[in-house]
């Protein structure tokens, strides 16, 4: 089978180095890809929101598989897309519906699938411009300190955690009045603060059937400790130790069959992977967010850990059929520490010739923002440059095999989080 799989970060390296493991794979083609994925399929110069360019690609190449990587593509509505096109109708897709989308478009749309499928959540409502005079007078009821997340794609920076009442009050103006995200800062959902651990748990559903991936925790503030702006990720381990059988056995009851069910239930099309942002709070899940795609790095911790044919998971997911599915899990360990261009998230230097080591041992380097130079050098091209990923019988060994040849790469001004997975040592 030919495969079209769109993205071009570390989450689709790994997806890309899975997908030519399995024996169903022909040709993999990677729109836009990065140098990683020029190594290992073939990339194509394709933008991921130019549908009607994807579409033609699809006939041309003869794909089999289209997998969406980014949700950008997935707001926008590709899967509605590619299924009214009489040439791609049959084509299976791997990505929700746009509406399946909105459950990470719009925080308000996920808040209410939640509360009217029975999902733990925090307390919540939701205001617009007009209602500005209720929504102070709803902060000034709450307890500090309390979350402000803009409805719509923020690039990640929508949400706000406000420790006293004038700082809440004073951002639910910009939000509202200044438009401090944009369009997406029109609707404004004020939320109750959650305490306790987060981790992510990872779904594949065709819509009917689910499968449930490794969990993982990952590391989104630039410094260490936790410190500073917050970034796409600067790592990720799993499996997390805190999320044991008793409290995953909640997270399927509680929150993954009321959410498939609520999609099957509201006639909402989901064939994709469904990532829940959870806290663990004394072993009760309450779930943060819906993301309509894998995370990024997350993806390049759990997908070393999948034993099965991934491709075959895919094909699951996206033809309905992932009750015949046996999914396989390694029981060893894998943690991602990934490499950014000095003063990411600022502003960074680019075209750094990045140098990689000639063996690496029980590791995967996944590569994302990295290009080739007009020699042919390898070079650093976006603020998260590569996820490299170690694995080993123990969280301490995984991190050991990263570490080390973590050490081993080098170009100017590479920065890394040496603390990542620490904190988890330290419980263990
Ligand atoms: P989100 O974009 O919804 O994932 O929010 C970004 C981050 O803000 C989350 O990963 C949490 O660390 C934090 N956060 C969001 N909502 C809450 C909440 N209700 N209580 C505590 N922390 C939160």
């Amino acid at each position: 089978m030919n495969i079209l799989l769109l993205g071009s970060g570390g989450r689709e390296h790994a997806f890309a180095w899975k997908i030519v493991q399995s024996t169903g794979c022909t040709q993999l083609y990677v729109a836009p890809g990065n140098a990683g994925t020029e190594d290992i399929a073939i990339n194509v110069k394709l933008s991921i929101t130019d549908f009607d360019a994807i579409r033609d690609f699809i006939v041309s190449k003869n794909i089999g598989l289209v997998v969406v990587g980014p949700e950008e593509p997935l707001v926008k509505g590709i899967v509605d897309y590619l299924q009214n096109q009489p040439e791609t109708a049959t084509t299976p897709v791997v990505g929700p519906s746009q509406l399946g989308a909105t459950l990470e478009g719009s925080k308000d749309f996920s808040k209410r699938f939640m509360q009217r499928n029975n999902v733990p959540t925090a307390a919540y409502e939701t205001f617009t411009a007009a209602q500005l005079d209720a929504g102070l007078a709803y902060l000034e009821k709450q307890n500090l300190p309390i979350v402000l997340k803009a409805d719509g794609l923020a690039a990640g920076k929508g949400v706000l955690i406000c420790s006293t009442l004038e700082d809440a009050k004073a951002s639910l103006k910009e939000m509202l009045l200044d438009k401090k995200f944009g369009e997406a800062s029109a609707k404004v959902v004020i939320e109750e603060f959650l305490t306790g651990i987060e981790l992510s748990v990872f779904v594949a559903t065709d819509g009917k059937n689910y499968k449930i991936l490794p969990e993982a925790k990952d590391y989104k503030r630039i410094g260490e400790g936790d410190t500073g702006l917050n970034t796409g990720g600067m790592g990720a381990v799993s499996p997390v130790i805190f999320a044991d059988e008793a409290f995953m056995t909640k997270v399927e009851e509680l929150v993954v069959k009321p959410t498939v069910e609520g999609l099957a239930k509201e006639n909402i099309p989901y064939k994709g992977f469904l990532f829940i942002g959870l806290m663990n709070n004394n072993g009760e899940p309450h779930v943060i967010e819906y993301n309509v795609r894998m995370g990024d790095p997350e993806t390049e911790a759990v997908l070393p850990r999948i034993e099965s044919d991934f491709l075959a998971l895919l094909h699951g997911i996206g033809t309905g059929t992932l009750d015949s599915y046996e999914l396989k899990i390694s029981s060893d360990y894998a943690a991602t520490v990934v490499m950014v261009s000095g003063g990411y998230p600022g502003s960074y230097e680019k075209g750094k010739i990045i140098s990689l080591p000639d063996t690496i041992i029980g590791t995967e380097i996944f590569h994302a923002g990295t290009a080739k130079n007009e020699h042919g050098e390898l070079v650093n091209q976006g603020g998260r440059v590569l996820a490299v990923t170690g694995r080993g019988e123990n969280l301490q060994e995984a991190l050991s095999n990263a570490f080390t040849t973590v050490k081993e790469i080098n170009w100017d001004q590479a920065y890394y989080r040496k603390d990542i997975g620490m904190d988890i040592l330290n419980l263990m």
